[in-house]
């Protein structure tokens, strides 16, 4: 009679399983919370204590850490040693292991097993009964995950045994489980570390992060049809990707998820009616309307060149009015929190249109990129609105209007790969000159994009412009306002440029350099 030792915390569908298994055959172990929720069930179970002959101690800190527990699961039946050992010490072979660990970094007052510290929390007997049926899956099989009970029930009815190739697989997942929880209590004790230096005055980088990833998502390549790529997710992390429904269209491409996350964390940067297009992880077109279809047309309309083959983002539902206009564009993804029945029958009629519905992104925490051996990590770069900080340098003031401008710039502007300069007016980008080595090439590219549209409008530069040309190619173009950081050596030179041209000037002292 084959046995199995169930210990979980999470008790979903245990009472099933644990029918399921008695009707097979098997006899059944648990420990005390466990045992009672299959007893309740009119399931027969040995309590682990009555198995072990030793009650729980230490205030139950050491319940299945016994060696009838860990010899009966990490025994070899074909070492005759083992089988020495077990036939010494009255051990029984284990030949199935069902648990889940306590709940580590979950509410401390929903904890039902302890006092409800975090170090109470922290599963000793529940791994080590996990990693000891993983690292014997040659003849033990291990199940961390209630989504997994009804594959493994129907399996043992169908073949009275798990393959050696389930046994391995549960194993490896039983393996990612404890890793992952072992990492919650690593990040544990270094976000304690952080939150004793932040109070000391100022915020830190965590001294270790524990990455565990799984692929998420096989893309057809990577950025290259040569490059072999995929979407991979943090363990246990949501984003809102897994939010994401994908309505029609082909499969998304490497280049497809790179853009649509920088078009969809843009897009949700705004209160007002919003569309961005994103072409090459860079806007070529951002607008603020009353409604989405206006909103759709004016940022199509800031660099309709650059658009051909962009990432749309909507911030409001898509409607027939901006499907319309939308389905004439050669667009690879639009995505928006959702779509009108009439928008979605248009747009879904586009067979190479990827039709994306989703919840609005959370802040990362970390903004993240590979380096050789390791990461690059910072604090995600978040842009403000206007506050006290930021200055009028010039003579002239800005007009409401203008500040408006200004804001609406600065926010575009800060997505924008560096050098950026971003020219807008009433909530419309016309010209966006992105990733230039130089700040006055991409001055001279905004003036090129905008061809007049600009006039009266406001410029915004991502970081200060160390020479005056930038900002004369910026008046040239019509600009009347500028909004930069400030900070340059001959910033007296730029400011003395902007009053001779009669413009005015905010110095925001943030720089916002994307690379
Ligand atoms: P139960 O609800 O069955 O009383 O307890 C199940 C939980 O206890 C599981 O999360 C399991 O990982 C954990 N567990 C297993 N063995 C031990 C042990 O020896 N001591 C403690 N404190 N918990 C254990």
């Amino acid at each position: 009679m084959p046995t199995a030792l169930l210990s979980v915390y999470d008790k979903t569908g245990i009472a099933d399983l644990a029918k399921s298994l008695s009707e097979l055959g098997w006899s059944l172990v648990s420990s005390g919370g466990t045992a009672k929720a299959i007893a309740d069930a009119g399931v027969d179970v040995t309590d682990v204590v009555e198995w072990t002959g030793v009650p729980a101690i230490l205030g139950h800190r050491v319940v299945t850490l016994h060696p009838k527990v860990h010899g009966g699961i990490l025994a070899d039946p074909t070492d005759a040693e083992h089988q020495a050992d077990m036939a010494a010490y009255g051990i029984t072979p284990i030949d199935l292991v069902v648990g889940n660990l306590y709940p580590f970094g979950a509410d401390l007052d929903s904890f039902d097993h302890g006092s409800g510290s975090a170090i109470d929390m922290i599963d000793i007997g529940g791994p080590a009964m996990v990693r000891a049926a993983a690292k014997n899956h040659a003849f033990v099989g291990v199940v961390v995950d209630p989504a997994a009970y009804d594959g493994v029930v129907e399996e043992l009815r169908a073949d009275g045994e798990l393959s050696a190739a389930t046994r391995r697989r549960l194993a490896r997942d039983a393996f990612a489980h404890t890793a992952e929880y072992d990492a919650a209590i690593v990040t544990w004790f270094d976000q304690s570390d952080d939150a004793e230096l932040a109070a000391n005055g100022s915020p830190v980088l965590p001294a270790s992060i524990h990455l565990a990833l799984e692929q998420a998502q096989p893309l057809r390549y990577g950025e290259n049809p040569h490059q072999d790529g995929a979407r991979y997710r943090q363990v246990g992390a949501t984003s809102w990707w897994d939010s994401m429904t994908q309505h029609g269209g082909k499969e998304l491409s490497y280049l497809n998820v790179f853009d649509t996350e920088a078009a969809w964390r843009l897009v949700n940067r705004f209160d007002d009616p919003a569309v961005v297009v994103v072409k090459h992880a860079n806007p070529c077109g951002v607008a603020l309307a009353d409604d989405i279809g206006a909103a759709y047309v004016a940022a199509n309309a800031c660099d309709p060149v650059s658009a051909f083959g962009g990432i749309v983002a909507a911030n409001r539902t898509v409607t027939k009015e901006m499907a319309e206009p939308l389905s004439s564009v050669f667009t690879e993804v639009v995505v928006a929190p959702g779509f009108d029945d009439d928008a979605l029958e248009i747009l879904t009629a586009k067979k190479n249109l990827r039709v994306m519905s989703a919840n609005a992104p959370s802040p990362l925490p970390f903004d993240m990129r590979p380096v050789d051996g390791g990461l690059l990590v910072q604090h995600p770069d978040v842009v403000g609105g206007r506050t006290d900080a930021w200055t009028v340098v010039t003579d002239a003031q800005p007009s409401d209007q203008q500040w408006i401008d200004l804001e609406f710039a600065w926010q575009v502007c800060a997505a924008v790969s560096s050098n950026a300069i971003v020219y807008a007016k009433d909530g419309q980008a016309f010209g966006i000159g992105a990733g230039q080595q130089n700040r006055l090439d991409s001055a001279r590219i905004a003036a090129d994009r905008s061809d007049g549209r600009a006039v009266g409008g406001a410029c915004a530069s991502d970081a200060f412009f160390p020479f005056r040309d930038g900002l004369d190619a910026a008046a040239a173009a019509g600009i009347t306002a500028v909004i930069q950081p400030g900070g340059s050596v001959r910033d007296e030179e730029v400011i003395a440029a902007a009053n001779e041209h009669g413009i005015t000037m905010v110095f925001t002292s943030t720089r916002h350099f994307r690379h």
